[in-house]
């Protein structure tokens, strides 16, 4: 069954909101103004709701209504005994609101046994409950849990909504949450390296790698990944092979793992070389 956003907020105006909802697609920015849509369609206290006045409205808005949780990773995942305290305060008296919330963010980290332990709530939904999975990587979630769940996308924003940040969104590959960095950081400064670091390897130019090397680790993620966006299209197109593509994204991989980012970019840019550089372009 196809379900959309306004479909969810109907239900939501009518108090017949699913136990638990799949959000996926779009920014996390985007999908976490849903939510608290959502909370606040589900909990405002006047008539003509979402009033954004009431207590509750207030609350959901400023992030500190009691019935609205969420749960994040702690440092990369989101494990079981974050699962069960959950679970735990589900199952109590609901504080001041209608309806409890509870919203898991970047929902494609959970552990398996986390992810198991949702299951299982799902089956026996606490009453006046909504559990919202949020996600911008929907195939990082079990085909178990996702099945259950009622799951809505947000499409991306297009470039015209973006107005002079549609350079941004573009090097993002639509990715808003990337977009947003990427703006932030400059979206010139990165197509500059783009083209730097393409230049170098068509080249075998090895040594240019020292004179673009970005200095932190986040930066260098960054960049990372705007290549990838780039060397995506690229395969896309037949350009070049994905081997190029593959390795990018585990350069991130390891990156994010290890301390000396400069090592990892050293060695991508001699595996891109080998891979017959002068394909890019
Ligand atoms: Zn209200």
């Amino acid at each position: 069954m196809s379900f959309n956003f306004g479909l969810l907020i109907k239900a939501a105006f009518n108090s017949r909101p699913p136990h638990l909802l799949l959000f996926h697609g779009s920014g996390s920015v985007e999908r976490q103004r849903a939510v608290l849509e959502l909370a606040v369609v589900l909990n405002c206290m006047k008539d003509n709701k979402p009033c954004g006045e009431c207590p509750a409205c207030k609350k959901i808005q400023s992030g500190n209504h009691p019935d609205f949780q969420t749960v994040r990773p702690l440092k990369t995942s989101i494990g079981i005994e974050q699962v069960l305290s959950l679970q735990e305060k589900m199952y109590k008296k609901i504080y001041e609101g209608k309806y409890r919330i509870c919203l898991i963010d970047e929902a494609d980290r959970l552990t398996l046994p986390a992810a198991n332990a949702l299951l299982k709530i799902a089956e026996e939904p606490p009453e006046n409950t909504v559990i919202v999975l949020s996600t911008g990587n929907v195939e990082g979630i079990i085909p178990t849990l996702r099945s259950r769940a009622q799951s809505i996308y947000f499409p991306p924003p297009s470039g015209e909504i973006w107005g002079a940040g549609a350079q941004s969104l573009k090097l993002g590959g639509g990715d808003p949450d990337l977009g947003r960095r990427i703006e932030e950081f400059g979206a010139e400064k990165v197509w500059e390296w783009l083209a730097n670091y393409i230049r170098i390897v068509e080249s075998g130019d090895f040594p240019g790698i020292y004179g673009i090397m970005p200095s932190e680790k986040e930066e260098c993620l960054l960049l990372l990944q705007a290549l990838a966006v780039c060397l995506k299209d690229m395969v896309a197109k037949g350009k070049i092979s994905p081997e190029f593509l593959k390795e990018t994204g585990n350069t991130a991989e390891i990156i994010k793992k290890q301390v000396n980012h400069r090592l990892a970019m050293e060695v991508l840019a001699l595996k891109h070389m080998s891979f017959g550089g002068n394909e890019i372009g």
